[in-house]
């Protein structure tokens, strides 16, 4: 609970900052949880108190908090060579051997790296990619992009003009050329009567419906979640990616998988493409690429796509975008290593290990009368709140129950996150059965506060 003192963190943090992605009426009762440190998978805030993070950070320190190897490599970096040079023909050492590695564990044979510092950065540069593509084979016109309702790609204007949320028109956005296609959330939007199979063919038929009303021709890309994260953890249904691919395929529209979530070992495999058996024609990571260790993303382009930007590059002879600090040397060690640490120090295996024990406790809450759905894939998972379990009706305000039970999880010493009407967990890779009983035991207490 806050401390009203006018010198008191709580008050400091509300009198200077812009709180982002925050319920300000919840954040002005209860003040700020300021942190100072943390240890595996939990976090101690300025009186002391310590929290089990189910979020992750936001969803990415995967191998938790004070990873030696992560802080190792991050000051090894820094004593060899701290600075960056990105662009005019150089870059360091450890940028090669990221790009490297990169296309190696993708499912490409082949392939480029763009480095940006965010996952908003990332799929805006993917957007700039497949309009200067569009430009340099003649099809200027080749412009729209196409994602689902409730897909969350970032908030630059770009990734926000992506993402299929409401709040965007807070902003006047999406911009012109952007379209939303149906969410593939069955449960929620299939109709009285319709297999999930048949809701998935109908997602299909009004996708190339769109293609067709728009204009093929002018379409550069589409995009997906392999399992939609900040639309509160839904995974795709039966058969959708197989279902879609070819459509998109009929058009010569390229599939973009934004693995920003699912990229490396939240869903159980290295990529969510390969959880769900698909092999798109790009994919957009960041988050876990570093462990959170260090802001970074990165577009890596599929052999044809590759193939096709060079060819468009070499023809002016310069590709001229990129950041500042596109392949910072510090983030490419941090991510050599939490690449290393995820795939070869048992982190991916945990994450097969605890699923059904994950799985299992989602469930068994969801017996609760009002949690209308359980979803998960991997580690990741969402209980949704329903005020009627038989009609699924929800409750009213959009976040009003979830933002309650999260801030009653808060108090109980576990952070997850409320997303809509649903409540979001998402534990780090290192998590032990004994901490998932304790993040079920405090969720369960804190719904039965609650309701
Ligand atoms: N894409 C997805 C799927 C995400 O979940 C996010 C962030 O949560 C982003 C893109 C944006 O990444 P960032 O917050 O690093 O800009």
């Amino acid at each position: 609970m806050r401390d009203d003192a006018p010198n008191s963190w709580e008050s400091r943090a509300d009198a200077f900052s812009l709180y982002g992605f925050t319920d300000l009426p919840s954040v002005h009762r209860r003040g700020a949880v300021v942190l100072t440190h943390g240890t595996g998978p939990y976090v101690y805030d300025v009186h002391g108190r310590a929290y089990l993070d189910a979020n992750s950070g936001l969803w990415n320190m995967v191998a938790g908090f004070d990873h030696p190897g992560l802080i190792e490599a991050a000051k090894a970096q820094y004593d060899r060579f701290p600075g960056y040079h990105a662009f005019f023909g150089r870059m360091s050492d450890q940028t090669v051997m990221l790009s490297e590695k990169l296309v190696e564990v993708s499912p490409f044979d082949r392939g480029r790296v763009f480095y940006t510092n965010s996952g908003s950065e990332a799929n805006d540069t993917m957007v700039k990619i497949l309009w200067f593509l569009g430009a340099a084979e003649g099809h200027p016109e080749r412009r729209k992009i196409i994602t689902r309702v409730n897909s969350y790609h970032g908030v630059t204007a770009v990734s926000a003009s992506m993402t299929g949320k409401p709040y965007n028109s807070l902003f006047g956005l999406p911009l012109p050329g952007f379209i939303h296609v149906g969410c593939p959330h069955y449960w929620r939007f299939g109709q009285e009567g319709e297999s999930e199979a048949a809701f998935t063919q109908r997602l299909a038929r009004e996708l190339e419906a769109t293609i067709i009303k728009e204009g093929p021709e002018t379409i550069a890309g589409f995009f997906a979640e392999p399992v939609m994260g900040a639309g509160g953890v839904i995974p795709p249904s039966e058969g959708y990616f197989q279902a879609i691919q070819p459509v998109l395929k009929r058009y010569g529209i390229p599939l973009i998988a934004d693995e920003v979530i699912c990229g490396f070992g939240r869903t159980g495999n290295t990529w969510g493409c390969q959880t769900y058996d698909f092999v798109p024609d790009a994919i957009i990571s960041s988050k876990n690429i570093t462990a959170g260790f260090f802001p970074m993303g990165a577009v890596i382009l599929g052999a044809e796509l590759s193939d096709r930007v060079q060819a468009a590059a070499e023809a002016v002879e310069e590709f001229p975008h990129g950041f500042t600090a596109s392949g910072h040397p510090v983030g490419c060690a941090i991510a050599l290593k939490a690449i290393d640490v995820v795939m070869n120090e048992g982190l991916a295996e945990n994450v097969k290990r605890l699923t059904p024990k994950f799985e299992a406790g989602l469930a068994h809450l969801a017996e609760h009368p009002n949690i209308g759905e359980w979803r998960g894939k991997g580690l990741m998972g969402a209980l949704e709140a329903v005020k009627d379990k038989a009609t699924k009706t929800p409750f009213p305000g959009d976040l009003s129950v979830s933002e309650r039970i999260a801030n009653t999880c808060t108090d109980h010493g576990l952070i997850c996150r409320p997303l809509g009407q649903s409540i979001v967990l998402c534990p780090p890779f290192i998590m032990t059965e004994a901490q998932m009983d304790e993040m079920f035991d405090k969720l369960g207490a804190a719904l039965k506060q609650v309701f």
